[in-house]
């Protein structure tokens, strides 16, 4: 891959500022480190489920001098001065966010996921209130309430899981626990989970006992941007996610909510939880939320999902099991044991093979499974043959056949993530 994708010709002179060659020049050990990173990426198949390649553009936003601004507030009352074309940017981001997904208000100054889920629950809680969130052991985020993380700390969690059979949530039992703790806010969301949500059928939970409904889409984002999955905007009163999952922007958070809760979201996010904007990451989410909004990107988004149906297909026809016998989503859950591995043994034997994915709990709560994801490589433009090949390659490293490795860099040698 060619780094110099990002390093196009500045518009003024004297702005060369996204040059690898100067960087190569002045800092050539940290310089090697960003070839070597991007060459890693392209030489081996990213199934990590998280993942994604963003644009040359948003990499360009992300590279600009905007990362020098300090711009602590909202657009129109900042506390610095100097931010008439960041508040541009920001607005711009901000009414892009609101169309694309068909909110009354966005707040796209969190830093990250976790910053968002952090920013709803400081905005509609207080220290001490119960929460109804899915069990991490079934696939809830840290953000749900583990003890190591400020959420299992500051809040009383309860979890909800899915049925061990089906793997499916038993909206049965996220009522009768609902009823039993009457939880301030119900959480839906989860790192694993490869259907789509009910938010009709948690939203009238929530209102069953009287509860706020936070959905936290960090993953499927990208997936209700490009139509491919159903939208928690018309139900949720606070939507949480991420923006470099499948949304393909940069590393960031994003908060959709109604205009009723929109000074709450803003002022929980700042000066309640951060401090001041990264302008340049806002910049690359209104490049990103850009190209979500377009025919070819809802193209992008159904193909994400096609493959991962193709992809658990193959695997299931190659002797893994997968966990709700299929996916809605980009996401797999496949349990290799039938294939004589655990999870961490098949995941050693994949990176082995150049196939990069983690383990992650499959639907008993106490196994470890593989949890693959087909976003970044659906942004490469592999499709129903290579899904198939994919399906076969994991089969075989898993079983350590030998040769895997040269296949696996033959294939992806064919689908560069950053063409020249
Ligand atoms: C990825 C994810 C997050 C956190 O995102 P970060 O940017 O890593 O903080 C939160 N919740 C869910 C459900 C996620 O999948």
């Amino acid at each position: 891959m060619s780094l110099t994708t990002v390093s196009t010709a500045p518009a003024t002179a004297g702005t060369s500022y996204t040059d690898l060659e100067a960087l190569r020049r002045q800092d050539p050990e940290l310089a090697e480190i960003l070839v070597a990173e991007a060459a890693r990426q392209a030489d081996a198949i990213q199934l990590v489920a998280a993942e994604n390649f963003t644009s040359p553009a948003v990499l360009t936003a992300l590279g600009s001098p905007l990362a020098n601004k300090y711009a602590e507030g909202y657009p129109g009352a900042r506390h610095h001065g100097g931010c008439e074309l960041v508040d541009v940017a920001e607005r711009l981001a901000v009414d892009r966010a609101k169309a694309l997904f068909g909110a009354e208000h966005a707040n796209v100054q969190a830093h990250s996921g976790s910053s968002a889920v952090l920013a709803a629950y400081a905005a509609l809680l207080r220290p001490g209130d119960t929460v109804l969130a899915m069990g991490l052991p079934y696939g809830g985020h840290l953000t749900h309430g583990s003890p190591a993380n400020f959420s299992g700390r500051w809040f009383d969690f309860v979890g909800y899981g899915v049925d061990a059979e089906s793997g499916l949530i038993d909206h049965e039992e996220v009522r009768a626990l609902a009823r039993a703790h009457r939880p301030k806010a119900i959480v839906c969301g989860s790192i694993s989970y490869p259907r789509h949500l009910d938010y009709a059928a948690f939203r009238e939970i929530a209102d069953d006992v009287g509860a706020y409904l936070i959905a936290d889409a960090a993953h499927p984002m990208g997936l209700i941007a490009g139509g491919a999955a159903p939208s928690p905007v018309p139900y949720a009163d606070v939507v949480c996610a991420t923006t470099h999952k499948v949304l393909r922007g940069p590393r960031g958070g994003l908060l959709l909510c109604g205009a009723h809760l929109a000074e709450r979201i803003d002022r929980a996010v700042f000066p309640f939880t951060q401090g001041g904007a990264q302008m340049h990451t806002i910049a690359a989410k209104a490049v990103a939320f850009g190209e979500a909004s377009t025919p070819v990107f809802t193209a992008y988004a159904h193909q994400v999902v096609a493959n991962a149906r193709a992809l658990a297909g193959g695997l299931a026809a190659a002797g893994f099991g997968i966990a709700t016998g299929g996916t809605d989503t980009h996401l797999v859950l496949a349990d290799p044991s039938p294939l004589g591995a655990g999870a961490r043994e098949a995941r050693g034997r994949l990176a082995a093979a150049g196939i990069i994915l983690d383990t992650c709990v499959l639907p008993d709560g106490d196994t470890r499974g593989l949890r693959l994801g087909t976003a970044a490589v659906t942004t490469q433009g592999m499709a129903g043959p290579e899904m198939a090949r994919l399906a076969d390659l994991l089969a075989s490293a898993v079983r350590e056949r030998p040769g895997v490795r040269e296949e696996v860099r033959e294939l992806v040698g064919r689908f560069p993530p950053y063409p020249a």
